[in-house]
């Protein structure tokens, strides 16, 4: 990637983007294909799939095996460099002892930041989801309805490319003709599990996953995607044709040298610097934003992390996609005497209301995929199928204990075996040695299952960050403190997950082999995981109508600073049963539009 250093930072810039993941490279992406000139700053350091993927590298080619540390807690061969539960030198504190009530911080420093590992499933939040609380009185309803963030959805899947199908089910989106490329084929697991779930009346469907399962076509996208503007339909065109298909081989949380999977790296930023208009800044971490006499947003201060100097920058507009909390953080740690408190909380509603999405997840095996041959798409990472929740009507008439619906992510199947596979298998063999052994594995190799809940959380104040007031991470920043807590609502949802799931595995006919492990537990009574496991951190930052009730607007842009905007999960005003991520890319194009529109006027 073609990046600047500090000493090339130019003085007028018109948009300052911090952090260059989903939301970073999304809006980057949609103002540089306009003409904007952005400025990108991202903490960690430049990173370039196609040359650092570890996509081929076998387990006995890896150190350990490949087996998770504490600085590689996903193994050697996750893309993540520099992150995971805890980056060194850069803590984040927790309010309380109680183990369940703490929140876990997924970060990756890096170029991309989490989209280079990230499962890839990209679900539209439905129409309800949008109006929450009109339809049970409970969180909040988000300030624009499903249809005015529809089109949205609908450029960024045709950018990003993903795989699916239209089922026509309710509250589950489906995309206009000709945007989603086709599903894959299911595997033996899933068409298994399909048919029993089908006895006990719960659906099964392709998932939505950000794949390509055909080549983009260059010819037509571009053009719907970006009508009237030749130029970026040129530059996209381009980008697209260096994009292959999936050929179903290696997990893609390892990332995809081919790029036949979304990751910023591949996707938004490519056609971004081919722009020529976006500088990109690595190693700059941005300590606050600075306020100009007029009030507004001046620019930001950072730190050149590979000297430890202090460097300023400036911009008309300033953009915080720095990942929702540590968005968040930047605002706490922008005091001014204007703003005692932070930038832009004069609601004091700050840090309030962060969320994340409810898990709960078991294993099973299941005799009847026992001793099966191996199948083309075994090799690829991710569920080909999952679960939309299902159980609306049930609900709405008040017969589950709890408001909210969760989704299903489950399958199985020969996937490359890590370290550790086979372990346990005693349990099943009651011990066998030589050339049992090796019948055995072959055996079992392949018939256990997985299913994991995802569900919706309600907003609720007592789920917070702020800022600890000793402790400051290695740059002298003060960081996070956080307090956790799950409603009734989550925690009875993770019971019925549990339950769901038993009985899908009793249809089956397999065992169950294990549950949230204890140390994940966000609870002793119930099977939930806790705060912030799921890694769909979003909150912090909510959206809304009413200045003293919110922090922004619908644009993401902050009440109290109109040239400060917001453009990654912070604005969420509730965290529907869909991974977020395509939201946030959505509402981050929606943004940036409007920001591009107010340039034009001149009230940016
Ligand atoms: C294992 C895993 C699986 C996931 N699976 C899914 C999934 O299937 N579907 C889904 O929807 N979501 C999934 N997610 C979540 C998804 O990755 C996030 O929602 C998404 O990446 C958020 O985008 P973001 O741009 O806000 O944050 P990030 O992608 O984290 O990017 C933030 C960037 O900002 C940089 N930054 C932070 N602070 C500063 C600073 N002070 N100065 C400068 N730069 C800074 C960071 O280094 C980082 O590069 C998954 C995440 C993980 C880790
Ligand atoms: S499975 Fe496909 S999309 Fe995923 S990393 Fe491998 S080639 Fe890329």
């Amino acid at each position: 990637m073609p990046i600047i250093t500090p000493s090339q930072v130019k003085p007028d810039y018109d948009v300052i983007v911090v952090g260059s993941g989903a939301a970073g490279g999304q809006t980057a992406y949609t103002l540089t294909m306009e003409g904007a000139k952005v400025l990108m700053l991202e903490a960690g350091r430049d990173y370039d799939p196609g040359k650092e993927t570890p996509m081929f590298q076998t387990n006995a080619q890896a150190p350990l095996r490949g087996t998770g540390t504490p600085d590689k807690p996903f193994g050697f061969h996750d893309a993540t460099i520099d992150g995971g539960w805890q980056v060194p030198g850069e803590p984040y504190t927790q309010t309380t002892e109680d183990p369940a009530r703490h929140f876990e911080w997924w970060r990756a420093r890096m170029l991309g930041g989490r989209t280079n590992h990230w499962g890839r499933i990209s679900l539209r939040n439905g129409p309800y989801d949008f109006k929450a609380r009109s339809r049970d009185g409970l969180g909040f309803d988000w300030p624009f309805t499903y249809e005015q963030i529809a089109p949205y959805y609908d450029k960024v899947e045709m950018l990003i490319g993903v795989s699916g199908s239209n089922e026509g089910l309710e509250n589950t989106p489906d995309s206009p003709e000709g945007i989603l490329q086709p599903p894959p084929a299911f595997r033996t697991s899933e068409h298994l599990g399909k048919k029993f779930m089908a006895r006990l009346g719960i659906p099964a469907i392709p998932i939505h996953r950000a794949v390509l399962t055909k080549r983009q076509d260059p010819a037509v996208l571009p053009a719907k995607i970006h009508p009237g503007n030749l130029r970026a339909q040129k530059i996209l065109a381009q980008s697209m044709s260096e994009r292959a298909a999936c050929f179903w081989a290696t997990p893609c949380g390892r990332g995809c040298a081919i790029r036949a999977n979304y990751q910023s790296t591949t996707v938004h930023l490519p056609p971004a610097l081919a722009t020529g208009n976006l500088d990109l800044v690595t190693n700059a971490m941005v300590r606050e934003v600075m306020l100009n006499p007029q009030g507004r947003a001046g620019g930001v201060l950072y730190l050149d992390k590979t000297t430890g100097t202090e460097h300023r920058a400036t911009a008309r507009i300033v953009v915080l996609a720095a990942s929702a909390c540590e968005t968040v953080r930047l605002l706490l740690n922008s005091q001014s005497v204007r703003f005692p408190q932070g930038l832009a909380n004069s609601s004091g509603l700050l840090g309030k209301y962060l969320m994340d999405t409810v898990g709960s997840s078991l294993s099973a095996q299941i005799p009847l995929l026992e001793n099966l041959p191996p199948m083309n798409e075994d090799g690829a990472g991710g569920g080909h199928i999952y679960t939309p929740w299902w159980l609306y009507k049930q609900q709405l008439a008040g017969k589950l204990g709890f408001a909210r619906g969760y989704h299903i992510e489950w399958g199985g199947g020969r996937g490359m075996p890590g370290m550790g596979a086979g372990a346990g298998l005693e349990h099943f063999t009651r011990g066998s040695y030589g050339r049992k052994l090796k019948e055995d594995a072959r055996r079992y190799f392949g018939s256990f299952m997985y299913f994991a809940g995802r569900g919706e959380m309600i907003a609720n104040a007592e789920s917070r960050c702020e800022l600890d007031p000793v402790v400051k991470d290695k740059w002298g920043i003060p960081v996070l403190r956080f307090n956790w807590h799950w409603s009734d609502h989550e925690l009875k949802q993770a019971e019925h997950m549990e339950q769901t799931f038993t009985e899908i595995v009793r249809a089956m006919g397999g065992v169950v082999t294990g549950h949230v492990a204890s140390r994940n537990r966000g609870s002793d009574k119930y099977p939930i995981e806790k705060g912030g496991r799921i890694i769909h951190e979003v909150g912090g930052a909510i959206m809304g109508t009413d200045p003293k009730q919110s922090v922004t607007n619908e644009w993401c842009q902050t009440w109290d600073v109109p040239n400060l905007f917001l453009t990654d999960g912070a604005p969420f005003v509730g965290n529907a049963d869909k991974n977020p991520t395509l939201t946030i890319m959505a509402l981050a194009w929606r943004a940036s539009e409007h920001m591009l529109a107010e340039m034009k006027k001149g009230s940016l």
